[in-house]
């Protein structure tokens, strides 16, 4: 059998292809997409070539599906469940995921498969690998355009607040809030975040941060961001910088702001550019106790029901990310050209899909 899909046909081009259906393992899924979104992360991977040479390779990582088949050895999944498929879907028993960092199982990176190294979720069918580890079940009644968000920007952004260790008091400045830098000013809120600064420029993200906590907006085409959060502190700066946008000079910005013993927490994808400079004295000369963690996101079945368990109970609405809804299959196309040009009422789009 045949499937359709939206793939990365080399650098710089996209477009519709047909392939062997996927082959379904033991432990393995495969489910048909209900509803997907584009993520930047695609833009980094098809037009700056971030990750290398990828020809045919179907594109996407954030999907809600309907599960079509599963193999002899899965438990809890069957065919017609609708499924949570997070964007990193790990191999559980490698050695990486058992030191605790699952997101790199097998190799750095590694449990970053769909639109990877593997066909992604912009198909008529896609494969998912260790399903009951790998999957979620959608909360009866939970909106699944909403639940779309749980896979990738909802855990990634919050994964920034983690990865610094935000705590309760703790003044936070979020270097870009797009979709996934809003989640980390929700997740920062979440943690315990005091004063919450989120720094970007496009309206709709302005008033969405501040929906879910920012306590100021920092423009930074309106003037350098340190010196409007050293203004705003001061001039003690913050305690944790999350980093969701921007470029590799953000890096040097955020240990500017930083005080001593503070942490910044990456999870922005870094698309271009050999290396990274921290500055030497900001940086106390090396012996300032500003930690920098960057992190792929972590994924599985866990993280999904946690996630979902927060929306349940009211605590976190990701329904106000999505800007833009379309719908039937081939619509995808338009959304990812839409993730691609960004119009500045853009948050996030997502394609619904009616079999
Ligand atoms: P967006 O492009 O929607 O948002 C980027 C944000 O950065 C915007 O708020 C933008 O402001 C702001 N920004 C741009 N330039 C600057 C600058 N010079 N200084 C300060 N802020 C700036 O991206 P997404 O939210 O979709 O994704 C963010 C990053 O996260 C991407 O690199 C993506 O690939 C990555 N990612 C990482 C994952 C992981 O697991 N680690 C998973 C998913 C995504 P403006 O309001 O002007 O647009
Ligand atoms: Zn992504």
């Amino acid at each position: 059998m045949k499937i359709k899909g939206l793939a990365m046909l080399g650098i710089g081009k996209i477009g519709w292809i047909e392939k062997e259906a996927p082959k379904c393992g033991p432990l393995d899924a495969l489910v048909r997409p209900i509803v997907v979104a584009p993520c930047t992360s695609d833009i980094h991977t098809v037009w700056e070539g971030a990750i290398g040479e990828r020809s045919d390779m179907i594109l996407g990582h954030e999907a809600i599906g309907e599960v079509v088949e599963v193999g002899e050895l899965v438990k809890d999944f069957k065919k017609g469940d609708k499924v949570i498929v997070p964007a990193i879907t790990p191999d559980w028993g490698s050695t990486n995921s058992q030191r605790g960092f699952p997101m790199h199982s097998g190799d750095a990176l590694g449990g970053w498969k769909f639109s990877n190294f593997k066909d992604g979720v912009f198909a008529e069918l896609f494969h998912v690998n260790e399903a009951d580890a790998n999957l979620a079940l959608l909360p009866e009644g939970m909106d699944p355009v909403s639940a779309v968000m749980l896979t990738d920007m909802t855990t990634t952004g919050f994964h920034a607040a983690e990865l610094a260790n935000v705590e309760l008091g703790d003044t936070v400045c979020v270097i870009g809030i797009g979709p996934v830098g809003l989640n980390s000013v929700a997740g920062a809120n979440l943690m315990g975040a005091s004063h919450l600064f989120g720094v970007g420029s496009r309206k709709n993200c302005c008033d969405v941060a501040r929906a879910y906590g920012a306590t100021d907006i920092i423009n930074y085409k309106e003037g350098d961001i340190i010196e409007q959060v050293l203004q705003k502190t001061n001039g003690l700066g913050v305690d944790k910088v999350l980093v969701a946008g921007g470029t590799v000079d953000t890096f040097d910005q955020a240990v500017r702001m930083l005080k001593p013993g503070g942490a910044i927490g990456n999870v922005n994808y870094l698309g271009s550019g050999e290396y990274i400079r921290i500055p030497r004295v900001e940086w106390a000369v090396g012996m300032g106790h500003k930690s920098i963690v960057g992190g792929l996101t972590p994924g599985g079945r866990t993280r999904m029901e946690k996630l979902a368990s927060l929306v349940e109970t009211g605590k976190y609405d990701p329904s106000k990310l999505i800007t833009h809804k379309l719908e039937g299959f081939d619509a995808i196309e338009e959304a990812l050209l839409l993730m691609k040009d960004k119009p500045r009422d853009l948050i996030k789009p997502a394609v619904v899909i009616n079999w």
